[in-house]
């Protein structure tokens, strides 16, 4: 079903009147986690002014160690539909085990499968029949085949609304988190005809990398892209605040990159 063999036209996925695929480009920009109501409602408000269309942030987060914040939970949720709802941004989160995804299909208009979770068999079928658009990070190990087989689960289930995301492997290098695989977004839409979202955050792991590979991947036909952006990243909750743009970085991309491609 993944396959561009089987539905040779790009899908669009239309949420809420924003569609994701085809020819626009579609912006999801925020935190890496949900912090606290007025976090996520001034980082919102932002988001809308760049003219981004999707707010991103976590309420469940998988933390590599067990000691660190994991997330605020249901009461995240809470607080992105209500930011989402006030400044009139689609939101997206990520959705860690098939016992969250009904909670989160309530709250959220896009479901996020994490690189950790890419092969979590029993979440994918969950994620198959949730109601929502589904965006499927690639794992960090993953092969493009492994990849496509992932989405396949979802598509299997009766759910044709599934995005794949980039976001780096891991490979020798180690002055990046991880290395954002650009060759990624063409071979995907060569094999397949589901959107490509390139996520240049968690793909370099450093700020000042977001801008150049965020351009790079549009430049290579990427449908979308997922942006960290915080207004105080040297005191986010995570550790992704040395990757998270500030404002006025994350506005000037926009204004680059609409000159590249038209925002959704
Ligand atoms: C995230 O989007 O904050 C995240 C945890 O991403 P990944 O699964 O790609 O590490
Ligand atoms: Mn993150």
């Amino acid at each position: 079903l993944a396959s561009r063999d089987f539905h040779p036209d790009d899908t669009v996925i239309e949420v809420k009147g924003v569609k994701i695929g085809g020819e626009h480009l579609a912006i999801m920009g925020g935190p890496c986690a949900v912090e606290s109501p007025e976090q996520i409602d001034e980082i919102a408000r932002l988001v809308k002014a760049s003219g981004a269309q999707v707010l991103r942030g976590g309420a469940f987060k998988p933390r590599t160690g067990p000691y660190s914040f994991q997330g605020v939970g249901v009461e995240g949720l809470k607080m992105m539909a209500d930011a989402g709802e006030r400044h009139g941004l689609l939101t997206i989160t990520e959705v860690m085990t098939p016992e969250y995804v009904d909670v989160c299909a309530e709250y959220a208009d896009i479901l996020q499968v994490g690189t950790r979770n890419m092969q979590n068999f029993d979440l994918l079928r969950a994620l198959g029949t949730c109601g929502r658009p589904v965006l499927l990070k690639r794992g960090f190990s993953a092969t493009y085949d492994e990849l496509l087989n992932a989405a396949e689960y979802i598509l299997a289930g009766g759910n044709r609304d599934v995005m794949l995301c980039e976001r780096g492997i891991r490979t020798f290098e180690t002055y990046t988190r991880n290395t954002l695989d650009l060759s990624a977004i063409p071979v995907l839409q060569g094999l397949s005809h589901l959107p490509v979202i390139s996520d240049p955050s968690h793909g370099t792991g450093r700020r000042e990398l977001v801008e150049p590979m965020a351009k790079a991947s549009v430049a290579a036909g990427a449908n979308g892209l997922i942006i960290e952006m915080h207004t105080d990243p040297d005191n986010s909750m995570t550790g992704d605040g040395v990757q998270s743009l500030f404002p006025d970085q994350f506005d000037n991309l926009l204004r680059d990159l609409e000159k590249l491609a038209p925002l959704v």
